[in-house]
């Protein structure tokens, strides 16, 4: 009797928990997560989204100088499988993407006159088609952050 009593308190029915798992597990594996988590693992600490920088980088390594930023090509504009713009309102995809890799540009600009070194990790390497083994994009970007070089800028792309 209690048991069937703690069973009907339950607010979630099966098909709504189905649903909260398939969102949490999306957004969990979203690039930047995937990237977050790496990273971490490997031992290397940093701030989020930090807004007092131009652009509000996803990823601060104030140690290392450098910043990461994980773009999604649709909304960035890159030149790849996933970065190709709808053929319904297309002016109007076009302009709204122009304008957010004006203000990349802009932000990248500052932060390298800052001094900081910069890694933009492109979606299409750990989604779609061209998208490359995790371990290797880690790898990548650990070596850039380790460096101890001055200036660099290091772009992650699929194959
Ligand atoms: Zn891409």
């Amino acid at each position: 009797m209690a048991r069937r009593q703690a069973t009907r308190a339950d607010p979630l029915t099966s098909e709504q928990r189905r649903l909260n798992m398939s969102r949490i597990r999306a957004r969990d594996t979203g690039p930047e997560m995937v990237i977050r988590r790496g990273l971490h693992a490997l031992g290397l600490r940093y701030r989020l989204h930090d807004r007092r920088l131009p652009g509000t980088p996803d990823l601060v390594f104030p140690g290392a100088r450098a910043i990461v930023f994980v773009n999604g090509c649709f909304w960035h504009g890159h030149e790849c499988s996933l970065g190709v713009t709808p053929r319904s309102n297309a002016a109007f995809w076009s302009e709204k993407i122009a304008r957010t890799q004006a203000r990349d540009r802009e932000a990248f600009q500052k932060l390298e006159s800052e001094g900081w070194r910069l890694a933009v990790v492109w979606e299409c390497a750990l989604r779609g088609p061209v998208r490359r083994p995790v371990e290797s994009v880690l790898d990548d970007l650990a070596t850039f952050l380790c460096s101890d070089a001055e200036r660099g800028r290091l772009d992650i792309s699929g194959e």
